[in-house]
């Protein structure tokens, strides 16, 4: 394992800086260089390499880029936050509020699609060497979809900031170059994401420097023999091939100078990935595209460029379907060059390339070409953020954008489809619609959170609930122990709650907490009513299943919203019960009841007579008369004596039985004692047609106590005529007492 020890000096990096650079640029850069070499004193690299190695050369390939000075200065510090003692804050006092921004973006980056990773977490690097997967196993779908997607978050969370992705690129490019140093398994993981996210958001930011040597670092540890095989192939014929060149740009030059064409001609590397993807593109072996010469014309122009070309096409035939015009058609990440390929003097494919200066600056550094850092112009940041702004409109997601607002607009409500990107405290990203408040993140994170949610800091600030959220803001809910959401958030008013999913949730708590109360109530009603009947060990489970309820809960709930009536449950546990059982008879005793054709409802064993003066025949209408010892006479109601009599009071109304099969029932009654009492319970009684077996009235002081046995055909009866004698003035209680 090569290893050095030691760490790269500090004036190479300076060395390096673009000449513009001011000395307050470089005092700068050199500050960030001594926080970081100091925070990452005591770390390694995999290759054993001190740490601040590996922040150099993320500073010098962004160097390369001819980025601004913040952004090489970020660079250097990009690992601080996630891998030393150093806050924001820290960086906030010392560097001030652009580059914790971007040293903020880059360690949001990292953890990036962590997205509804769940509780999962990712084990931990070695001194943070080692990258996060972007890409949770635990949601591999169809790759292709999940590739995109990271893409689209990726340019989400650089967010209002294309810098950040530079850093990112950077520290992924040196990543790769000492890739070899990793542990075995996770080279082809990391390699192959670099694959698939990291070069695709180099070639979209334009990064032709970055994206090559990505691709190329990529498909070495990805597919290693194929690599192999390429390389040496190349390394083989490259005597050969550089000898042709050389030959080629010289009549190349020649040709052009005739025809009054200045051009800078540069034989082209070619990539073995790139080499690798064409073979595999066009079906062909390596011998086809091996022997493919390219070479790049560079001319003042774009004039130049047709005339260039002119010249070329008249001399060698050009190969047909070779030629793109990605001068009036540039590319989507705005590349611009005229592509072709010739028949050569030798009938072997010769590869040109033209293009302008400006049109080669912007192939090779794409966006970070436009960083024009000129000499004694500090760029006002908002000159800067208008110029990203352009830069990003050219970037064109759609063909059809024309102006920096509309790109802006475009990218919110197609691209990203009126969304906000949410990050946790711990960095993971929430995804909510636009408009989302504190709230509504809570409830995404997790339902309780939710519920107990009282507060919110965004970006460390209090803000109020009703606070929209933006791209890239990093919310802490604050919550209460046993906190419940308010009604308040449902009033669309208020504006406190913004998604359908909240809004769902907040009313399932609402929906549960009157069910609560209301289980709670139903449960009360029909336990009293069991009471009163008598009924002891009931079991729920069948009652409730008798009655279509899933659970008993259901049934109280509906109870006691009143959807469901105790009467209804009696009346079916009656049906669906022996009532032998609940009146706790002996099925072999006779039955309570005579045949008597002449039986008197009203008056069952009470001694009774028909009274002699008017002898009632069954049908008439009659009435009892209670007499002193004797009992009862019965009489017809419309028996002189009786319409003639005083004594109202001694009156039972009385009628004719019909034979059913009924059963005694002990109840008990209490009552503040009051004249017509026993009446008007009789009356009730005989309304019923239930016989009174037997009864015992004790008055004490002004409180009655009634003992009746009475005999009632069923449940259902027995439980109206209990609510009926509650219901009379005067009288409490009603209900069923033990036998004996
Ligand atoms: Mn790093």
């Amino acid at each position: 394992m090569k290893s050095t020890a030691t760490a790269i000096p500090l004036e190479k990096l300076l060395e390096q800086l673009p000449e513009t650079f001011s000395v307050a640029d470089r005092e700068l850069i050199q500050r960030a260089y001594r926080v970081a070499e100091e925070a990452h004193r005591e770390q390694k690299r995999h290759s054993g390499e001190p740490y601040i190695n590996h922040c150099i050369a993320v500073a010098s390939i962004l160097s390369d880029l001819k980025v601004p000075p913040e952004v090489i200065a970020a660079g250097l510090l990009h690992d601080t936050v996630e891998d030393t003692p150093i806050t924001l804050a820290d960086i906030r006092r010392d560097f001030g509020d652009t580059i914790t921004a971007l040293v903020d973006g880059v360690t949001k980056l990292t953890h990036l699609p962590r997205v509804s990773r769940g509780d999962q977490h990712a084990e931990n690097g070695d001194n943070g060497v080692e990258e996060e997967p972007l890409i949770a196993p635990a949601l591999l779908g169809r790759k292709e979809d999940i590739v995109a997607e990271t893409l689209r978050k990726t340019f989400l969370a650089m967010g209002e900031d294309v810098r950040v992705m530079f850093i990112k690129l950077a520290d992924r490019l040196h990543n790769m170059r000492t890739l070899s140093y990793m542990p075995e398994h996770k080279r082809k993981r990391i390699a192959q994401e670099t694959l698939d996210i990291f070069a695709p958001v180099a070639n979209r930011l334009g990064i032709w420097q970055i994206k090559w040597e990505l691709e190329d670092l990529g498909f070495r540890y990805v597919n290693p023999e194929k690599y192999k095989e390429i390389a040496e192939l190349l390394t083989e014929k490259r005597p050969d091939r550089e000898a042709q060149l050389e030959t080629i740009k010289e009549n190349l030059v020649k040709l052009l100078e005739q025809n009054n064409i200045k051009a800078e001609i540069s034989g082209r590397p070619k990539h073995i990935y790139s080499i690798y993807k064409k073979m595999q593109k066009k079906d062909k072996a390596f011998d086809m595209v091996r022997d493919v010469r390219a070479v790049r014309l560079i001319v003042p122009d774009v004039p130049s460029c047709y005339a260039a070309l002119g010249v070329i096409h008249t001399t060698w035939r050009p190969l047909p379907g070779e030629f793109d015009d990605y001068i009036a058609a540039p590319k989507d990440n705005y590349y611009q060059s005229l592509h072709t390929a010739v028949s050569y003097d030798d009938k072997r494919p010769l590869e040109v390339q033209i293009r302008t200066h400006e049109m080669h600056l912007n192939a090779e550094y794409g966006i970070a070409a436009h960083w024009q850092y000129k000499e004694g112009t500090k760029h006002a940041d908002k000159n800067y953020e208008n110029l990203i702004n352009s830069l990003r409109s050219k970037m064109e997601w759609g063909s059809d954008v024309h102006d920096a607002a509309e790109f802006v607009e475009s990218m919110r409500s197609d691209v990203f489809q009126d969304r906000v990107y949410i990050f946790t405290p711990r960095g993971d990203i929430i995804d909510l619609p636009a408009g989302s408040t504190p709230i509504d993140f809570a409830y995404h994170v997790h339902t309780d959170i939710g519920h107990c949610c009282r507060g919110a800091r965004v970006n460390g600030k209090l803000v109020p609930l009703y606070q929209e959220l933006k791209t890239g803001d990093q919310v802490e809910v604050l919550t209460a122990k046993r906190g419940t959401p308010s009604r308040d958030w449902l009033n669309v008013n208020l504006g406190l709650v913004r998604t359908q999913r909240a809004r769902s949730k907040i009313k399932v708590w609402f929906k549960k907490q009157e069910d609560e109360q209301n289980l709670a109530q139903g449960r009360d009603s029909l336990e009293k009513e069991l009471q009163r009947l008598g009924l002891k060990d009931i079991n729920f489970e069948k009652m409730a299943r008798d009655l279509n309820y899933k659970t008993p809960e259901e049934m109280f709930i509906e109870l006691g919203n009143g959807d469901l009536s105790v009467n209804k449950i009696i009346k079916q546990f009656s049906q669906h019960e022996e009532a032998d059982e609940i009146f706790e008879v002996n099925p072999s005793a006779s039955p309570a009841t005579s045949t008597n054709a002449i039986e008197v409802v009203g008056l069952k064993g009470m001694l009774s007579s028909m009274a002699r003066c008017c002898n009632p025949m069954p049908g008439d209408q009659v009435v009892g008369f209670i007499t002193r010892g004797r009992g009862a006479t019965i009489h017809r109601q419309d028996c002189p004596n009786i319409l003639q009599t005083k004594d109202r009071e001694r009156l039972l109304q009385v009628g004719w039985g019909h034979v059913e099969r009924t059963y005694p029932v002990p109840i008990q009654i209490k009552a503040y004692d009051r004249q017509g009492l026993v009446s008007d319970i009789s009356i009730l009684l005989s309304d019923e047609s239930i016989n009174i077996a037997d009864v015992k009235v004790n008055v004490n002081r002004s409180m009655a106590d009634l003992r009746l046995i009475i005999e009632v055909k069923d449940l259902t009866q027995l439980s109206r005529i209990l609510t009926r004698i509650e219901s009379l003035p005067n009288v409490m209680e009603a209900h069923r007492t033990n036998p004996g």
